[in-house]
């Protein structure tokens, strides 16, 4: 967690939230001396421009598909994940009581695609040289088609996985 600003907490009268440096509520003036701790997180903080996101990642998603299937799943295993990954990072600036515009949205939108379809890109990419690889080592049979692939595949995901541990958590 970061805190650049104070957090907020619930004022334990009215439930205002109140920067957590103050000593008495800005709405009610009841002490805040009591109440120690981040402040919930509302419903509601998800704003306007994430619906409109969900939306037009979906009717994109969907016009894709039925142009082409492959093409389709492959823009919604980009795009559906960089959709949860604006919404936490709106969220969390909201938390921190940072301004959040809809172009920072658009712009993290955009950065967490190309971010994905990178770290699918290098997946494949190993998966597709160790694929070539264990080829050599097995018999031309189905099974060994399948001892192949199941040799190679976990390869691709670990490689998946090293690059989105090091690149999913925003820092801005
Ligand atoms: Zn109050």
């Amino acid at each position: 967690m970061r805190f650049p600003k104070p957090v907020n907490v619930n004022c334990p009268a009215c439930g205002a939230p109140n920067p957590s440096n103050e000593e008495y509520c800005s709405a009610c003036r009841h002490t805040l001396t009591v109440y120690i701790g981040p402040a919930r997180v509302m419903p509601g903080t998800y704003s306007v421009g994430s619906l409109m996101l969900i939306v037009a990642v979906v009717a994109l998603g969907t016009a894709a598909a039925r142009v082409n299937v492959v093409l389709g799943v492959e823009m919604l295993l980009v795009s559906v994940p960089a959709t949860f990954r604006v919404i936490t990072v709106t969220a969390q600036k909201r938390e921190d009581s940072m301004p959040f515009s809809f172009t920072d949205q658009a712009y993290v939108f955009i950065t967490s695609l190309m971010m994905l379809m990178l770290v699918f890109l290098c997946a494949g990419l190993a998966w597709g040289m160790t694929l070539m690889l264990a080829v050599n080592f097995v018999p031309s049979t189905p099974v060994g088609a399948a001892v192949a692939v199941s040799v190679s595949a976990p390869v691709g995901l670990f490689v998946a996985y090293l690059l989105l541990k090091r690149t999913w958590p925003y820092r801005g």
